[in-house]
């Protein structure tokens, strides 16, 4: 893999009055901070199999797996900073405000965390959570539950399993229309 150029071989970017700016982050971004990734991992990731956890599949056969997996990496998220990429991004949208429009395949908040008002996550977020019912009324919430264990999976007042917030395999990506 191609090693990301040290700043000082770029141009400074500039941005006029009318100019509008797309930044997408993916998984490069937070490996700085310490967020562990699928990447280069061979579809492994400690014990857990990509497909028994990131998948509509994987949550029908297994949901306590997949809440242990994902109470795993809330656990370890919330001990991981902003690094000064998340920072500068936090930065730009301060001056540029809507202008900037920040893109992020990471489910990670490290972003928040350094001040990013508006990152739009398109393949969910870690810290929240929805019923897994797509015709049921709640929408999805802020959480930072850990759920390990059968018994310990969340229900929804309408009966059925909180899941996590996530985009999984197979799944639709969010805010496509606005992305695109
Ligand atoms: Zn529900």
């Amino acid at each position: 893999m191609t090693k990301v150029a040290s700043y000082t071989e770029f141009e400074p970017l500039e941005i006029g009055p009318g100019q509008r700016l797309f930044v997408l982050t993916g998984a490069g971004i937070s490996a700085e901070s310490g967020i562990q990734t699928f990447r280069d991992s061979n579809g492994l990731w400690e014990q857990f199999r990509v497909e028994d956890v990131a998948s509509p599949e994987g949550w029908r056969r297994d949901a306590a797996t997949v809440w242990r997996f994902y109470s795993d990496r809330r656990a370890q998220a919330k001990t991981c900073a902003p690094n000064p990429a998340h920072q500068a991004l936090a930065t730009l949208e301060r001056a540029l405000g809507e202008r900037l429009f920040l893109c992020t395949q990471n489910v990670d908040p490290l972003h928040e965390r350094a001040g990013s008002k508006r990152a739009v996550h398109m393949h969910g977020e870690l810290f929240k959570s929805r019923c897994e019912d797509d015709a049921c009324e709640t929408t999805p919430f802020v959480d930072a539950g850990e759920y390990r264990g059968e018994g310990a999976i969340p229900r929804c007042r309408c009966g059925a399993r909180i899941r996590p917030h996530i985009v999984w395999f197979g799944e639709v990506p969010f805010d496509l229309a606005t992305i695109g």
